[in-house]
């Protein structure tokens, strides 16, 4: 075979404009998928153009070598940063936020094998292949071509310039002071980068979410690893007058699961059976959503204090209850990752690193065995994806043909599965004939083509619909509890169409528990006669919820 002659100037130029213009990718995916109008796709598209064209002039002013490296290093940048952005445009047709961030740098091996394989799909597989691809035969080629002459270089770079000038000053002029701070509840501020025109190329949108990422991870972190030297602030928690403490409060986290497909709100398919036979039992609420869509979002709002961000399980402790984190998910480290720090003052903490959610049972009547009192945090796998892990074989109820109405019922048998757990837990407690209670809440919802009947939202901040909010949120009572706490369950049972979000949840389990203590808010507790209905905002834009 004879040795081909390298391609033309021409072609080392192409193969920069091939590598300038891959990156739009991940846009055109959301613009087709979500029928996006055509007209805002110009800006995009140019501001795109702008950061790749910075990203790749140095290939036009290096030497030989210098300019295969910069390529080689560019393109595999660009290329990183396109496959991830553009998965998630692909799969949830969605744009890459914080909370997508979040669970991609602290999820377990375990946790994105499962999250991988759900996602897995003919669409998401192809999209991988063409992208590798894309950017490997763009920067193969411009290694193999003869680079431009000076003169016809130079005017590339004028041409760029002048093509990016008019961009550059908007965005200078528009977005000001690129840094934004966001006052804490110590006084002191984190400064993070707005997103804005950043957002539209996969490199800039990385880097700038991955700037506020770190700040922010940083910044609990430190707060989480203080609890030591704020124990103090923690005693004082004393008894409500007249009112009967319970002996066993267990806190049920679900995971991923969403009301609508609750068959006690009203979803058509029997999917939480066990709670409805087991009558009035308890008090369903109606109205509840969540913060965030994202787990580490959720129990961070959910556990650590208005002020200083404190984990708050010291408080139970400092009452005379042991706290136990009983968990199906993964164990993500010790010190590095929020919930591992956030959960470090439970005196408990068991992982189960992805079993059934049945699998808790065990350890949880362990800790109810226990002399004492107890707060019992039961952290689900619930409905986490991939659905169809999460559930035994033998607890598939529904089946679906197809992607979608095969998806959905794997949904639906986790969630049955869920209520299967949840009778169990209510069977115990009734038969130790104790004062005691449980209250379950989703961490968040998911959106399984409720919103969309074509589309598989899953969930994102970004899109940020109310089905990804909306949480199922259920309260038991003994009857030892009722009996010691008649006013308060009477409360409950009144208070179930409140409208509550469940951030800083702690204020009504320090209700729940009949204790109160100067951190104590009772405008908070969603069980108080004082509480106060606010507004709910959710999403990366803070739109207020209505139902
Ligand atoms: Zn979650």
């Amino acid at each position: 075979m004879l040795p081909s002659r390298p391609p033309s100037p021409v072609v080392f130029i192409a193969s920069l404009l091939g590598l300038a213009a891959l990156p739009c990718a991940p846009e055109i995916c959301l613009l087709v998928r979500n029928h996006e109008d055509l007209k805002y796709f110009a800006p995009v598209l140019y501001y795109e153009g702008i950061v790749s064209f910075l990203l790749l002039a140095p290939v036009l002013l290096l030497g030989r070598w210098g300019a295969r490296i910069w390529v080689g290093s560019a393109g595999i940048v660009m290329g990183t940063a396109t496959l991830v952005t553009g998965f998630q445009a692909v799969s949830g047709g969605a744009r890459w936020d914080p909370t997508a961030h979040a669970a991609l740098l602290q999820t377990s091996p375990g946790e994105a094998a499962g999250f991988l394989r759900a996602f897995m799909s003919p669409a998401t597989v192809g999209w991988s292949i063409l992208i590798v691809a894309g950017f490997a035969v763009g920067v193969a080629v411009n290694c193999r071509a003869v680079a431009p002459s000076r003169r016809v270089a130079g005017a590339c770079l004028l041409g760029g310039l002048l093509f990016s000038s008019y961009g550059v000053h908007n965005a200078i002029k528009y977005t000001g002071d690129l840094r934004h701070a966001v006052s804490l509840s110590d006084g002191s501020q984190l400064q993070i980068i707005d997103v804005g025109i950043n957002k539209f190329h996969p490199v800039t949108l990385l880097a700038v979410t991955h700037y506020n990422y770190q700040v922010t991870h940083d910044y609990y972190l430190r707060s989480f690893h203080a609890i030591d030297a704020h124990r103090a602030v923690f005693q004082g928690a004393h008894p409500v007058a007249g009112a009967t403490n319970p002996r066993l409060v267990v806190v049920v986290i679900g995971e991923s699961a969403s009301r609508r497909h609750w068959s006690l709100y009203g979803y058509a398919r029997d999917t939480t059976p066990e709670l409805r036979r087991s009558g009035g039992d308890g008090v369903l609420f109606s109205d509840v959503i969540s913060s965030s869509v994202g787990t580490q979002a959720v129990l961070r709002s959910m556990f650590s204090t208005n002020f200083l961000a404190l984990p708050v399980f010291p408080l139970f402790s400092a009452a005379g209850y042991k706290t136990h984190w009983l968990s199906a998910q993964y164990n993500q480290g010790v010190n590095d990752v929020e919930i591992a720090a956030l959960l470090q003052s439970c005196d408990q903490r068991v992982f189960l690193n992805g079993a059934y959610d049945g699998s808790l049972l065990p350890f949880v009547r362990a800790a109810m065995d226990e002399p004492g009192r107890h707060v019992i945090f039961v952290n689900l796998f619930g409905s986490h994806v991939r659905y169809a892990d999460r559930y035994p074989a033998e607890a598939a109820v529904f089946s679906g043909e197809g992607e979608k109405d095969g998806r959905i019922a794997t949904y639906d048998n986790s969630i049955r599965y869920t209520d299967h757990v949840l009778a169990e837990l209510v069977r115990m407690l009734r038969a130790r004939h104790d004062a005691s209670c449980l209250l379950y809440a989703s961490d968040h919802a998911e959106d399984v083509y409720d919103s969309t009947p074509d589309t598989y939202l899953f969930r994102s901040e970004a899109i940020a619909t109310n089905a990804m909010y909306e949480v199922p949120f259920y309260v038991w009572f003994s009857p030892e509890y009722r009996e010691g706490n008649a006013a308060f369950v009477a409360g409950v049972a009144a208070a179930r169409d409140r409208k509550f979000q469940t951030e800083a949840l702690y204020h009504s389990i320090i209700d729940l528990s009949r204790l109160t203590h100067p951190l104590y808010d009772s405008r908070l507790s969603v069980f108080s006669p004082d509480f106060v209905e606010r507004p709910r905002r959710v999403g990366a834009m803070a739109r207020v919820y209505t139902k």
